[in-house]
């Protein structure tokens, strides 16, 4: 290696060993640390400690941000964003204790339910939204969307391998049981991935149908009777029954236009016929 060589390539090689490396971070922040460690007078472990704490911090956020994307979540949505005083039959204590995840490694499964508008799918995706912060995988998924798929892979054969997927996630949501009824084909698909991930994996579902009403959607009894078995064996169950909070907002809302709009009325002392200022 000629000399001159050795002191214009360390930058060079240096940003190709860490890409190879996948150190992005490192390769990001080396010289800006480096000058701060100089700064403060930190020897080389402490400047590569800090170095090596900066990549470890970030690789877990894109790990999360992967996560979330593998998920297929509709909106990302957090607790922190939902009103717990707004619907006061949701046992508050249980939700923040199911947002800690012990629940999935344990392999037990949650089921919300509740009238529609009632926070079901803002719970579903909060408690997704914990788990791929805690390192778990996850898929987001409707009922409807889910026997879709698995009606499209069993007609493309490829269904044993959706079904392997499906069994290998860490949580899977299903959201929406009830809305739409199944045909019995699609009711025994979606049993089946029920029955595989029966005490291997955690499995959400919420529903704007009570347990004696599933029938109606699976079409058989007896198929109703052992989903909800397998279901119900290690379950936390959440009712959420109460006014839509979709309409309780936009009733607000409007209540709030239409008495910004009498206050202004009132207030606005102007004549609306003349534009003037009547005389006291
Ligand atoms: P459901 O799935 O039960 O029909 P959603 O979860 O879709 O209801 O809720 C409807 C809308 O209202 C969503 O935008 C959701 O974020 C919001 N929402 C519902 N309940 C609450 C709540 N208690 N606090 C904050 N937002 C809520
Ligand atoms: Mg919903």
């Amino acid at each position: 290696m000629s000399p001159a060589r050795d002191e214009t390539t360390p930058g060079v090689l240096l940003a190709h060993h860490l890409k190879q490396l996948k150190l992005p971070t490192v390769l990001r922040e080396y010289d800006k640390v480096a000058r701060e460690c100089a700064q403060g007078g930190l020897d080389h472990p402490r400047y590569l400690l800090r170095l090596v704490e900066l990549e470890l911090i970030d690789r877990e956020r894109r790990m999360v941000e992967r996560r979330i994307r593998a998920a297929r979540f509709p909106a990302v949505k957090s607790l922190d964003t939902f009103d717990f005083a707004a619907i006061p039959s949701l046992n508050k204590m249980l939700v923040l204790e199911l947002a800690r995840c012990g629940y999935i490694l344990s392999r037990e499964n949650v089921i919300a339910l509740g009238n529609s508008g009632t926070g079901k799918t803002h719970i579903a995706l909060a408690l997704g939204l914990a788990a791929c912060q805690k390192g778990f995988s996850v898929t987001f998924t409707t009922a409807a969307s889910l026997v879709n798929q698995l009606m499209e892979a069993r007609d493309e054969r490829r269904l044993l391998r959706l079904q392997r997927e499906l069994a290998a996630v860490k949580l899977l949501i299903v959201d929406e049981l009830g809305y739409v009824p199944l045909s019995s084909t699609g009711a025994e698909l979606l049993f089946e991935v029920f029955s595989q991930r029966y005490e291997r994996g955690s499995t959400v579902v919420t529903s704007n149908l009570p347990f004696e009403d599933w029938t109606s959607v699976l079409g058989s009894e007896r198929l109703t009777g052992a989903l909800l078995d397998r279901l119900t064996h290690h379950v936390s169950i959440l009712s959420l029954n109460g006014d839509s909070y979709r309409l309780k907002t936009s009733r607000s809302r409007r209540g709030r236009a239409e008495r910004a709009e009498q206050n202004q009325a009132t207030a606005d002392p102007h004549d609306p016929e003349t534009g003037e200022i009547p005389p006291a």
